[in-house]
């Protein structure tokens, strides 16, 4: 069966991309498991071009058909930040608070979860597509639920649940990841089919 290669070290994206492949005919790995050990810096500007630059990299080391993705949070009220440098932006402390602190009790907290998903193909060239997916939603006024990670406990759904607060499947049915999945999966299945290992 093809190998897939979900190039991500972060376990709570491991877990949720284990999930939402788990219905294609291909054998998902991590890095851990093809003792595969590769920093990849994510220095660009655009989530696009972080997660191409780890898809290939991967792909490259690996010789696998690879997933990357490259995701961050966006709240209206912050200039629509720290998006892209979502990651980096607590320095160290808990994302999901400092970014609790810097609203305040601000009116308006609108946000947006988002996904650049690449998937990188190996071959002679190799090339990268890259999907999409988004989430609307609102920064909650105090973190719930202890489902997920990251901002998950406070990324709050018009229906006033954090994403937290939701089962694991009804997260990836909606979430910037299962939406992003969503629309690779018709290429990863057609991938799958045609290529060994
Ligand atoms: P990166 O894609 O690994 O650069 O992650 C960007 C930031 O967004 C990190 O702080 C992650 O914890 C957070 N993040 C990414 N995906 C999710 C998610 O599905 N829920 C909550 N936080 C997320």
């Amino acid at each position: 069966m093809t190998r897939l290669l979900v190039a991500t070290t972060n376990a709570g994206k491991q877990r949720e991309f284990r999930r939402l492949l788990a219905h294609l005919p291909a054998d998902v790995v991590t890095p851990e498991d093809i003792e595969l050990a590769l920093e990849v810096d994510e220095p660009y500007d655009t989530y696009t071009e972080n997660a191409t630059a780890k898809a290939g990299a991967f792909a490259r080391a690996s010789g696998l058909l690879t997933l990357a993705d490259d995701s961050g949070i966006e709240v209206a009220a912050l200039g629509w930040g720290p998006g892209v440098h979502s990651a980096r932006w607590a320095a160290g402390g808990n994302n999901a608070v400092r970014l609790l602190e810097a609203l305040g009790d601000a009116e308006d907290r609108r946000a947006r979860m988002v996904c650049a998903l690449a998937l990188a193909i190996p071959g002679d060239p190799l090339s990268i597509e890259v999907f999409s997916g988004v989430v609307d939603g609102e920064v909650a006024r105090a973190p719930r639920g202890d489902g997920g990670f990251g901002y998950d406990p406070i990324f709050q759904l018009p229906d006033g649940r954090t994403t937290a607060e939701m089962e694991q499947d009804e997260k990836d049915g909606i979430s910037h990841r299962g939406r992003a999945v969503q629309a690779a999966t018709p290429r990863l299945v057609e991938l799958a089919a045609s290529r060994e290992p």
